[in-house]
């Protein structure tokens, strides 16, 4: 496989100044209470790039009450739509206006291609505001007849306090898939980052003052998860808690929510997708959406391809084409735009992305390619793409999210088998199916438990495609109008008629 070195990239980026380290509550950049930082770390070095504000419970408190008044006694919820929206497309302006220096910072933080951040990730995030910002001003509840002794309807409300809690190898998609719809249905929030990406969710609190999002609307408490993060789910002021993150963490947001006050829990969690390829698949297409499958963003997202089925008459050639694309791929600094993967976000997934590897070698896996680190330099978080052949599900790479480049490759014979094979784990985020038949496509389809089904093509994803998990991926939904009813309560308001009874 390639790899690339970085000793002329610093001259070609303009790597960013840090500019805001600070929590960010009711509209102003202050210090912790505590005093405390940590560091957040540039995964292509292991060295520090900034000390960030370590916010924990008290911080917390701080964050909700600014919240709770802007929800009560404020001008969010009370706006006319319409104006909303006006603040929320300034601010997607905001963020198109700064897409190179936001792309740098997730690249410095999460080791995400340059490339990527800066035509998609950021781009998009913009792009999220402005969907949602669209739906700002049609939201409606409706006329009910109930019986004829009443004049009924119904309201949908803003929530109320909403604490947003994100991982970091989306940084900034994931921020304003939680941020844009809660903003839209007239939420105050208060949003945790990941401790290893603070950058850029710091760099948006800023764009949303400029845009006049008002102060206590849109509150950033940056920390760690077992002390702010978990300060949050707990907090009795707060009314709904919308999580993305492990399946594990995801367990204690609900028992914290249930053990509190009851708010309302969403959740988006890890996954491990099946993508299933017939025999009458192109080899050519089928490798390459095998191999993004489980490649982009270093196999870092919880969609990823991470067990590949692929039927008898087509896996010799596909597994030789696929082998051969993942040589070829290039690993290095993410900055360069030749590079194809970046380092995995921090020493602890590096780490624990090697020990599966090694649990495959012992399980009887087959290791077609990679299964080492990548010493660039001798810096920094790399792994080889890795490939493993006749993986059973009992397997731990089988069952377990590895969330980094390791691929588990099985063949099977016929398509009931295919399905028993690609439904046998605990996740259902999502899947994919390779095939020119359309009957197999949709019976496939339908028999998948899994939220979302990609059909000849992966990673399609939409501000108006619904997105989230079935089984032990989590419930809810981000993205679409079911997101924005996420932020929304139904209220239901009965009149008698002038004649009633009553
Ligand atoms: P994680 O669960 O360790 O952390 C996610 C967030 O939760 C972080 O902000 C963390 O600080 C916080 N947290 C940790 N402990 C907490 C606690 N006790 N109480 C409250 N908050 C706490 O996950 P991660 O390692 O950052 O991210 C990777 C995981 O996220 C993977 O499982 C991946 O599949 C999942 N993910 C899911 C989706 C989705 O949409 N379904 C998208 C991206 C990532």
């Amino acid at each position: 496989m390639g790899s690339h070195g970085n000793d002329s990239l610093e001259s070609s980026v303009k790597i960013p100044t840090i500019k805001f380290t600070k929590l960010f509550i009711n509209g102003e950049f202050v210090d912790s209470i505590s005093g405390k930082t940590f560091e957040t770390i540039d995964p292509r070095t292991g060295e520090a790039i900034a000390r960030i504000a370590e916010g924990d419970k008290e911080d917390v408190d701080l964050a909700v009450n600014a919240a709770r008044h802007a929800f009560d006694n404020g001008p969010w919820p009370r706006l006319p739509g319409s104006e909303r929206a006006k603040r929320m497309m300034k601010f997607a302006d905001l963020i198109d206006q700064n897409v190179e220096e936001l792309a740098a910072l997730d690249t410095l933080d999460a080791g995400k291609l340059f490339s990527m951040g800066k035509a998609v990730d950021i781009p998009s995030s913009a792009d999220t505001l402005r969907y949602y910002a669209g739906a700002a001003d049609k939201i409606h509840g409706d006329v009910l007849k109930m019986s004829r002794e009443f004049h009924a309807y119904t309201l949908h409300e803003p929530i109320g306090v909403v604490g947003h809690i994100i991982p970091w190898n989306f940084p900034s998609t994931l921020f304003f898939l939680k941020v844009s719809p809660a903003l839209a249905a007239g939420c105050t929030m208060i949003v945790k980052p990941a401790e290893q990406t603070p950058l850029s969710a710091l760099y948006y609190a800023h764009l949303a003052k400029l845009a006049g999002i008002p102060d206590g609307v849109l509150n950033v408490v940056t920390g760690f998860g077992p002390t702010a993060g978990a300060a949050i789910c707990s907090h009795m002021d707060i009314d709904a808690v919308s999580f993305t993150g492990s399946t594990e963490v995801g367990r204690m947001v609900m028992k914290a929510a249930a053990e509190s006050n009851l708010k309302v829990v969403s959740l988006e969690l890890g996954g491990k997708s099946p993508l299933i390829i017939f025999d009458d698949a192109d080899v050519d297409m089928a490798a390459q959406l095998a191999l993004i499958g489980i490649l982009f963003n270093k196999g870092e997202i919880c969609v990823a391809s991470s067990r590949v089925y692929v039927q008898e008459g087509i896996y010799d050639k596909l597994v030789k084409k696929l082998v051969e694309m993942a040589k070829a791929w290039v690993v290095g600094d993410p900055f360069d735009p030749k590079v194809q993967q970046g380092p995995q976000v921090d020493k602890e997934q590096f780490e624990k992305i090697l020990t599966y590897i090694e649990h495959g070698k012992r399980e009887g896996a087959t290791l077609l390619t990679g299964g080492k680190p990548l010493a660039l330099g001798g810096k920094g978080y790399y792994v080889e793409p890795t490939i493993f052949a006749e993986v059973k599900e009992d397997m731990l790479i089988a069952k377990d999210e590895i969330f980094g480049p390791v691929l588990a490759l099985a063949k099977f014979k016929t398509i009931d088998e295919a399905i028993k094979r690609a439904n046998s784990t605990r996740y259902g985020l999502a899947a994919g199916i390779v095939t020119k038949d359309l009957n197999v496509a949709n019976t496939v389809s339908r028999s998948l438990r899994a939220g979302t089904i990609w059909i000849n093509c992966y990673f399609a994803f939409g501000n108006d495609c619904p997105f989230g998990g079935y089984k032990m991926s989590g419930f809810g939904r981000d993205s679409g109008l079911e997101a924005l009813h996420k932020y929304l309560q139904v209220k239901s308001v009965v009149t008698p008629l002038y004649n009633s009874p009553w």
